[in-house]
């Protein structure tokens, strides 16, 4: 029997277990982890999550992958959708569309602005991007901790080749949202990284950590700029004992995203194994959907001793990501 499975009583060991640190991005990270504060008390559960993509619209500091989780967690999630809110209106940016306005190619939701205006608020007033993280995670009901990657800005930037054969240098959602990832990529670069520092909290929570999560992320656009700041990497390298990551790709595509351009661009293959080799140095155990089973030898061969779980990892209810979670946990860690 595994420890996690099984709810917590008050009293036990188990009450005083530091938790988990959970690496994410956006929407496959948000699915899961709904999952794993269903197999472990939310309150002790730690995500970092990845700023890389952050811009400002309209004057707003808006954090796409910070808002994905805290949705999720929040259960005010479009399932469908996976970003943004659900019962969400869009006529803010029809009418900002309709009047010229500069970065309306963005699509902010009516509920969704009202995050962002929060935000910007307590940005104004001075807090760090952590503090304001945290005070929108009380607001929303979260109990899990959420931090930044960074309070530094860090911009996820990408060379491209365009339709007409000339070079660009795009900000990530400018690639992605703007031009629908229809240039081809080159290379990627996560400008400020080097001068950023792990937002407060982060390096002493994964050392404390007897788990540390990959999601299912873009390992190209969401997992690589958290490890890009310095010292994240070192310590999830430290801890490798103890970290597990998902394969986002299954069946060799990734279940939505541009994983399949991104991970071309660094010389890496889209699939489990491709992902496998690419964090091959951070990982403990790794685990990968049914339908790669096949992968498994080679696979544990590039973790030299880890541990490779196969089980159904397409989310496509909080059931699938509860199981998910728990068979990713049980990999690694006290008792595995
Ligand atoms: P984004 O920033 O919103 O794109 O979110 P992430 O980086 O967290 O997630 C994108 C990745 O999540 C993509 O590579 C998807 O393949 C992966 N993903 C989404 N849903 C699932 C799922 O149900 N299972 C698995 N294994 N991966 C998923
Ligand atoms: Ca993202």
């Amino acid at each position: 029997m595994r420890a996690w499975g099984k709810p917590r009583v008050a009293g036990t060991r188990e009450d005083m277990r530091v938790g988990v640190v959970a690496l994410a991005g956006g929407v496959g990270a948000g699915k899961f982890l709904r999952g794993l504060v269903g197999v472990v008390p939310p309150e002790d559960v730690t995500v970092v999550v990845n700023t890389g993509d952050d811009l400002v619209v309209h004057g707003l500091h808006v954090s796409p992958d910070l808002d994905s989780v805290l949705y999720w967690l929040a259960g005010a999630m479009d399932r469908e959708r996976g970003w943004g809110r659900a019962d969400e209106s869009f006529r803010t940016t029809a009418e900002l569309r309709r009047l010229g306005a500069d970065g309306a190619w963005f699509g902010l939701g009516d509920l969704d602005l009202a995050t962002h205006l929060l935000r910007a608020r307590l940005l104004r007033d001075g807090h760090s991007l952590s503090a304001a993280t945290a005070e929108l995670a009380r607001r929303f009901g979260v109990a899990t901790r959420l931090l930044p990657m960074t309070d530094d800005p860090v911009a996820t930037r990408l060379s491209v080749i365009d339709e007409s054969g000339r070079e660009r240098d795009l900000h990530f959602q400018e690639y992605w949202v703007a031009r629908e990832a229809r240039d081809r990529v080159l290379a990627i670069r996560y400008v400020g990284a080097d001068a950023a520092r792990p937002a407060p909290g982060i390096l002493q929570a994964v050392e404390e950590a007897d788990r540390i999560v990959i999601c299912p992320s873009n390992p190209i656009a969401s997992i690589d700029p958290i490890l890009a700041v310095p010292g994240i990497r070192g310590a999830v390298e430290a801890a490798r004992d103890r970290v597990v990551a998902i394969s986002p790709i299954i069946g060799g595509a990734p279940v939505r995203g541009m994983a399949d351009k991104l991970l071309p661009a660094v010389g890496e293959a889209v699939s489990a194994t491709g992902v496998a080799r690419h964090y091959r140095k951070l990982l403990g155990a790794y685990v990968i959907d049914r339908v790669d089973a096949a992968a498994r030898p080679e696979i544990e061969g590039l973790l030299d001793g880890g541990t490779v779980a196969v089980v159904d990892t397409l989310m496509v209810d909080d059931a699938v990501a509860t199981s998910l979670a728990a068979a990713a946990l049980a990999c690694v860690g006290a008792g595995a």
